[in-house]
């Protein structure tokens, strides 16, 4: 890149921080649950693609099963298909919101383009601010999960291992794209934990509070729930259905 670009980039990005502009980066990238229509209805997005950037040796374990998952809520009759790129991210310690995001758009395209859905999942080396977090939902179409703090969160003689702990967090993050738990609509059912909201009060759900903390193996008797349960799934229905009303959508 030129001098004199970069030059004029930088004066533009600054300039944009003091003026504002029409529609600002925050206002486009939205919040989680922001594209959750967009997943569950067809009415613009027929097509999904499910980018997965990871680091070099951290190899997302639950492609497939969050593309069930997803396409078991979401009607995306043109299919949903899976990308994988290994991405040499520039952090490999501690990571922000802020960080996720800038990497996410950095190496990934736009949310919406044309009549395809594209929600990025994140899997850096490193660890999140909070080091008890394994995962996050950043805006309306980025997650990242922290394998490092994955690998740490095994319980006791590999129960859950690792291996589980990442399936029930990368479809806890899902799940937060998509609204979960009354992120983008109010549910009809009392099924979120007032001391953690945005979290299902059910240790069977996938949306359960204690799925995305390193206290996992702790929280939760017997198996890791990978999947939404009854009442979030009555929620995504009545979202689909248009039933519930969603608010902060990026599109209408
Ligand atoms: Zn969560």
């Amino acid at each position: 890149m030129s001098k004199y670009l970069l030059a004029i980039l930088l004066i533009t990005s600054s300039m944009s921080g003091c003026f504002g502009d029409a529609l600002s980066n925050d206002e486009r990238r939205g919040t989680a649950g922001g594209l959750a229509l967009a997943c569950l209805q067809d009415d613009k997005f027929e097509k999904m693609e499910i980018h997965f950037l990871y680091e070099n040796g951290y190899d997302p374990v639950a492609k497939e099963l969050v593309k069930n998952r997803i396409q078991n809520v979401c009607n995306k009759p043109g299919g949903i298909t899976i990308n994988s790129v290994e991405t040499d991210f520039s952090i490999d310690t501690v990571w922000s919101d802020d960080d996720v995001r800038d990497a996410r758009w950095e190496n990934g395209g736009d949310a919406m383009g044309s009549d395809t859905l594209h929600w990025y999942f994140l899997f850096p080396s490193g660890k999140y601010t909070d080091e008890s977090v394994l995962g996050v939902a950043v805006d309306a179409s980025t997650i990242a999960i922290f394998k490092d703090s994955v690998d740490e969160a095994e319980g006791l003689f590999g129960r859950p291992s690792n291996e589980e702990v990442e399936r029930a967090v990368t479809v806890h993050e899902a799940g937060h794209l998509l609204g979960l738990v009354n992120l983008v609509y109010e549910s009809p059912i009392s099924h979120e934990d007032p001391n953690h909201p945005g979290h299902s009060n059910n240790e069977d759900s996938v949306m359960y509070w204690a799925i995305e903390s390193n206290d996992v193996g702790n929280f939760i008797s017997g198996s890791l729930p990978d999947e939404f349960d009854d009442d979030d799934k009555s929620d995504l229905e009545g979202m689909a259905s248009g039933e519930l009303k969603c608010s902060g959508q990026l599109w209408s």
